[in-house]
């Protein structure tokens, strides 16, 4: 019942901001951080390791997180049945833009184009320089470690190199987080999948599209902060709901 309604609002929608967070990526075997199961729970030491004042003053810091990232399950991961969902959207011409908290680049994968997706908190499919901002494929950076460098620096400065993703006690990008909170703004319907919508400042993209007037729809394996805020609530599995949701 409650799905077909939000079916049926999904739709009728043109302009479509999708917002997501960990829980569309797990079917592809990319943990999350902070669950029962999370990367963290289980191992405070890669806690450490994301800090970025850690990162920044410990070389040895530095070159477990370089060997980290050789191992991250990224790298075979590929898009499931949400992202694919997600990447129907777009080809329907009704996605105006995809916010995603998430950093393992599964939604370009899925045939999301680029300049769609905004990465509020980064990808570690880039690197980039602490220094002087070069920005290139991480799988380049990480043949260097393969070849013998532990800790790579960069090659244009000589600078301090990590995955291009937003660090704790790092700054977000001013920019990245103003557009998504004007396509927030721009929407006729906001869909968040897979986010508890706990970490800000993205979880305000989902008021700022209720003010706006658009209709909300947020589908959870669990409640969210913003189910007051939900015109359809969806709790359950994303695999399930989303190809109904969606008409896929
Ligand atoms: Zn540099």
């Amino acid at each position: 019942m409650g799905l077909e309604a939000a079916a049926a609002r999904v739709a009728s929608a043109e302009r479509i901001v999708v917002l997501t967070g960990a829980g569309i990526s797990t079917d592809s075997g990319i943990p999350d951080f902070r669950g029962p199961k999370g990367v963290w729970t289980k191992n405070p030491e890669a806690e450490k390791a994301a800090t970025i004042q850690h990162y920044l003053t410990d070389p040895e810091v530095r070159r477990r997180a370089w060997l980290g990232r050789l191992d991250t399950p990224v790298w075979t991961a590929e898009p499931n049945l949400g992202h694919e969902c997600v990447a129907t959207l777009e080809r329907q011409g009704r996605l105006h833009a995809l916010v995603t908290q998430n950093v393992d680049g599964l939604h370009q994968e899925a045939g999301n184009d680029p300049e769609t997706v905004i990465e509020v908190h980064g990808t570690v499919r880039y690197s980039r320089c602490w220094g002087c901002g070069d920005r290139r494929p991480m799988r380049e950076t990480l043949d260097r470690v393969r070849a013998g460098e532990a800790d790579p620096p960069c090659l244009v400065c000589g600078g301090i190199v990590k995955s291009d993703t937003i660090s704790f006690g790092q700054s977000l990008v001013p920019e990245v987080i103003d557009r998504a909170m004007q396509v927030s703004a721009e929407c006729d319907l906001m869909l968040a999948i897979g986010s508890t919508l706990s970490v800000y400042p993205a979880a305000n993209c989902v008021p700022i599209a209720k003010r706006s007037g658009a209709a909300v729809v947020i589908v959870n394996g669990q409640p969210t902060e913003m189910d007051h805020h939900a015109d359809h609530l969806l709790i359950g599995q994303i695999a399930d709901i989303l190809p109904t949701l969606v008409g896929v």
